[in-house]
């Protein structure tokens, strides 16, 4: 390992964010580097929403960015796992079963599986009182 990868492990990516730009720069003015991080992540969102939709996750239309109905899955798979700390220890993370996205209703289900970004619905789009009681 060399001598600086551990200062750069230390760091946020945020932190290695600025790192990067005042590098670029060698010296400047808060607000030019400010100026200069604005313009590096307006290009970063557009680059990452054309991978996202060549990923079928995403879609424009009209200049309107949207996710698609797995893209839609995909975020909230994502915001389930964040929250997964929430959960009783021992107990498994709710997922998603085939047609489930977390927003959109999904077909029939008797199974409560909770969604911790949604608390109060299931993986199916429903209640838990909107599931037969068995
Ligand atoms: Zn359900």
């Amino acid at each position: 390992m060399n001598q600086f990868e551990p200062e750069l492990a230390g760091l946020s990516q945020q932190q290695s964010w600025v790192l990067q730009v005042l590098a670029k720069h060698r010296s400047a003015l808060l607000r030019t580097l400010e100026e200069a991080l604005e313009r590096a992540r307006a290009a970063y969102v557009g680059q990452c929403l054309e991978c996202l939709r060549a990923r079928g996750l995403a879609d424009c239309l009209d200049g309107v960015w949207r996710l698609t109905w797995t893209g839609t899955g995909v975020a909230n798979w994502r915001e389930q796992k964040v929250w997964s700390d929430l959960l009783p220890p021992g107990r498994n993370l709710p997922e998603p079963r085939a047609g489930e996205n977390g927003l959109d209703v999904g077909p029939a289900c008797d199974d409560y599986r909770v969604t911790l970004f949604a608390p109060g619905r299931c993986w199916c789009g429903r209640t838990r009182d909107q599931h037969s009681t068995l």
